[in-house]
């Protein structure tokens, strides 16, 4: 059993790289904005109230967010373990995922940052507006409000892990391939 936080700014490779770590040990894999992508797809009262926000690059509400995670972690109780890609991103937010855990038994062992510089984010992610169709990811200025906001609100969540010996750090430039090696590395030198 284990449960991780694949964390850092948008376009860090989060998504991709949760991907492989949820075939390789068995995790349920949440990524909130797919659910919230999935919601607005649907067209749910839920999606449209996301999409205000995150049309402009800002964080969706905590209760919205929250609710949203705790109805589908309640519907993994059997999980191995989960992978969150893209939660927390906020103080209460990791304060939320740490008594969820708990009412499961389980806790977190370990959140691993994909360190990238943010003109690389910014170049990364209009290349992927190409094929990804998502109206947050074609527009510059949308985007440096996405990295701003992940500075200001997000990357201090990895003090609260860090302060409990849960954190750490990968640089996450370079193939897929060797960014995942170390990331498997880092799990591996974790005792769970
Ligand atoms: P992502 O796919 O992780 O880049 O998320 C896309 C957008 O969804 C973000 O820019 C936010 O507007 C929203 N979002 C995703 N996850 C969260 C979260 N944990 N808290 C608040 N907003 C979120």
């Amino acid at each position: 059993m284990i449960n991780l936080i694949i964390f850092g700014p948008p376009g860090s490779g989060k998504g991709t790289q949760a991907e492989k770590l949820e075939r390789k040990f068995n995790l349920v894999h949440i990524s909130t904005g797919d659910l919230f992508r999935s919601e607005i797809a649907e067209g749910s009262e839920l999606g449209v109230r996301a999409s205000e926000y995150m049309s402009k690059g800002e964080l969706v509400p905590d209760e919205v967010t929250i609710g949203m995670l705790r109805k589908k972690m309640m519907a993994h109780k059997e999980a191995e373990g989960f992978i969150f890609d893209g939660f927390p991103r906020t103080h209460p937010q990791a304060e939320a995922l740490d008594s969820l855990l708990d009412m499961l038994d389980q806790q977190i062992d370990a959140l691993v940052m994909l360190d990238v510089p943010e003109d690389e984010i910014v170049n990364r992610i209009l290349l992927r507006s190409k094929d990804s169709g998502r109206a947050d990811d074609s527009d510059e200025s949308i985007i440096r409000n996405r990295f701003q906001v992940y500075q200001t609100q997000t990357e201090p969540i990895y003090a609260y892990y860090d302060a409990k010996g849960k954190a750490h750090k990968i640089q996450g430039t370079g193939s897929i391939d060797d960014i995942f090696q170390k990331l498997c590395d880092t799990i591996s030198s974790i005792h769970v």
